[in-house]
């Protein structure tokens, strides 16, 4: 049986996503996953988060952690479910802050407080802006386009390099609207697969992109060769925030990665372990 896995999917709790966790589980169901992670937003503090929608609550990340806990079936985390439904594992999503690190220190205290197995790093906020949300687009007239790739990846680096994450998301989400620096970013690129080479972590090969603006995978084909060249482990992930995006065009990605030269990619389970799923 070939295996297909999903490894990041979000649920109604954030505030900006619809699909309870039980919808999500029953649609990884229906398109025949065999293995998804569930990774909701980690809570943010108030100022990075005014209007309350970027991220859940503390108490609605607890509650989306026990309902993960219990669709999952944990006794036998690295078996492939008989029963035709999913192998489940409770993940979540963490902001790398680095000039307030005691605010992703604070995300990952909840994330091991609620027992999450996987996490994934993710650089949402340039200082204070969050320059992937809608909501803050005009941002972007404001900046420098190239500033903010290099800004950017420097932060992406540290991210892969901390030891904090398992999997380092959406790595190039500064194309989301299509900005593109001006100069050749293959320097940069290098140095993001040397970052998560040497940090031990998996990087996302995400299709989130593909429903963006920018109409392309996470990372892109230059980056994903850096990733391949340098032997970084990939996971596959939809950032699926409805049911209805639960496996988004996973199965195409597999021959995009493949392409790439890679013949596996990781299931992540947690503390660098992975399964590995022929492509
Ligand atoms: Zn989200
Ligand atoms: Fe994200
Ligand atoms: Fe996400
Ligand atoms: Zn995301």
């Amino acid at each position: 049986m070939r295996e297909l896995i999903d490894c990041h999917i979000h649920t109604h709790c954030c505030g900006h996503a619809t699909g309870s966790v039980e919808e999500m589980v029953a649609a990884a169901g229906a398109v025949g996953l065999t293995g998804v992670v569930f990774s909701e937003h980690l809570p943010l503090p108030d100022d990075l988060d005014p209007l309350g929608d970027l991220a859940p609550s503390a108490e609605a990340f607890a509650d989306y952690a026990a309902r993960v806990r219990s669709a999952a079936n944990v006794a036998a985390p690295d078996a492939i479910r008989a029963n035709g439904k999913p192998m489940i594992m409770l993940g979540a999503e963490a902001d790398w802050l680095p000039w307030r690190l005691q605010d992703t220190e604070r995300q990952l205290a909840i994330a091991r407080g609620a027992g999450v197995q996987v996490l994934l790093g993710s650089v949402h906020f340039l200082d204070g802006w969050a320059f992937d949300n809608p909501a803050s687009l005009d941002e972007w007239e404001r900046r420098d386009v190239d500033e903010v790739w290099r800004a950017y990846f420097e932060r992406w680096c540290d991210a892969a390099r901390s030891g904090l994450f398992d999997v380092m998301a959406h790595p190039d989400l500064p194309k989301k609207f299509g900005h593109r620096p001006t100069f050749d970013a293959k320097p940069l690129y290098r140095e993001a697969a040397c970052a998560a080479a040497e940090g031990g972590v998996f990087v996302e090969v995400s299709t989130a992109g593909l429903r963006k603006p920018v109409g392309e995978l996470y990372p892109g084909p230059e980056l994903l060769a850096a990733f391949a060249e340098a032997g970084v482990g990939v996971t596959v992930g939809s950032d699926a925030h409805a049911p209805s995006e639960v496996g988004f065009k996973i199965a195409e990605t597999y021959t995009v990665i493949t392409k790439a030269g890679y013949e596996r990619a990781a299931f992540p389970l947690g503390s660098g372990k992975a399964r590995w799923v022929a492509l």
